[in-house]
């Protein structure tokens, strides 16, 4: 079996493990997508959600989030850890964005391709190849896929990546997943990820990819997991389905 078609049965096994959950392309605004996904790095999509929506209430509009003292910005997002670095990076962010293009929107990204996208919003402090691969997807619907810390860790214990980060995952695989799957298998990952093939302990006696697997420590952890009865907990929650 070829990546390509190994991808394509992860796929329909995780759709049954998942069955009813859908996840449509996002049409939100670029920017919210942006700030959330800032927000939403080193944590989990609930508090990030929470610092998100803290912004949305506690400000009027971006324009009050750029101009605000810094402090009053760190506490709104202080739920969500790293307060300082992701206050600091997105007024800069916004600060900058005002500049170049007078406003703050980022419409402008819209006509532009993928590749002068990721050229375009790399240029910002804290943001990286993951975080514009989520504008793209959940703002502008391009089919492309981004790779957050579990999407790396469960492509590598399947070999469909060779990686360290997930950044050389992403490059591993942004022309390998099937066309028009990548939203719903990044989304598949995500949730597999979190709730069977977790970083520490990962259930295995519970997997439904486990004949596909490749991780050496699968047959110890289906063990002692067996033995001890530990039972899988649904977290399907993901920030951008709902910015
Ligand atoms: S067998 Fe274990 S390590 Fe492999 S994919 Fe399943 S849960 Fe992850």
């Amino acid at each position: 079996m070829d990546r390509k078609e190994k991808i394509l049965k992860v796929l329909a096994l995780l759709k049954k493990e998942f069955k009813g959950l859908k996840t449509e392309p996002g049409k939100s605004d670029p920017l919210d997508v942006l700030i959330a996904t800032m927000l939403s790095q080193n944590t989990t999509d609930k508090t990030s959600y929470k610092a998100f929506v803290n912004l949305k209430e506690r400000f009027k509009d971006w324009y009050e989030v750029m101009e605000a003292p810094y402090t009053k910005v760190r506490d709104a997002i202080k739920v969500c850890g790293l307060a300082n670095p992701k206050a600091r990076n997105i007024q800069r962010m916004l600060k900058e964005l005002k500049k170049e293009h007078g406003k703050l929107s980022l419409n402008h990204i819209k006509k532009m391709g993928n590749d002068e996208i990721y050229e375009e919003l790399t240029k910002y402090n804290g943001v990286g190849v993951k975080t514009v691969s989520c504008v793209l997807v959940f703002s502008l619907a391009r089919d492309v896929f981004p790779v957050d810390t579990h999407v790396h860790r469960v492509s590598n214990r399947l070999s469909l990546a060779h990686s360290k980060t997930p950044e050389k995952t992403f490059e591993q695989l942004k022309d390998i997943v099937p066309e028009g799957n990548k939203l719903a298998l990044h989304t598949l990952l995500i949730r597999f990820g979190r709730k069977i093939c977790r970083a520490k302990n990962p259930l295995c006696n519970k997997c439904p990819l486990y004949d596909l697997c490749e991780f050496e420590e699968k047959e110890y952890y289906a063990g002692i997991n067996k033995e001890i009865g530990v039972e899988p907990k649904e977290n399907n929650f993901i920030i951008l389905e709902h910015v």
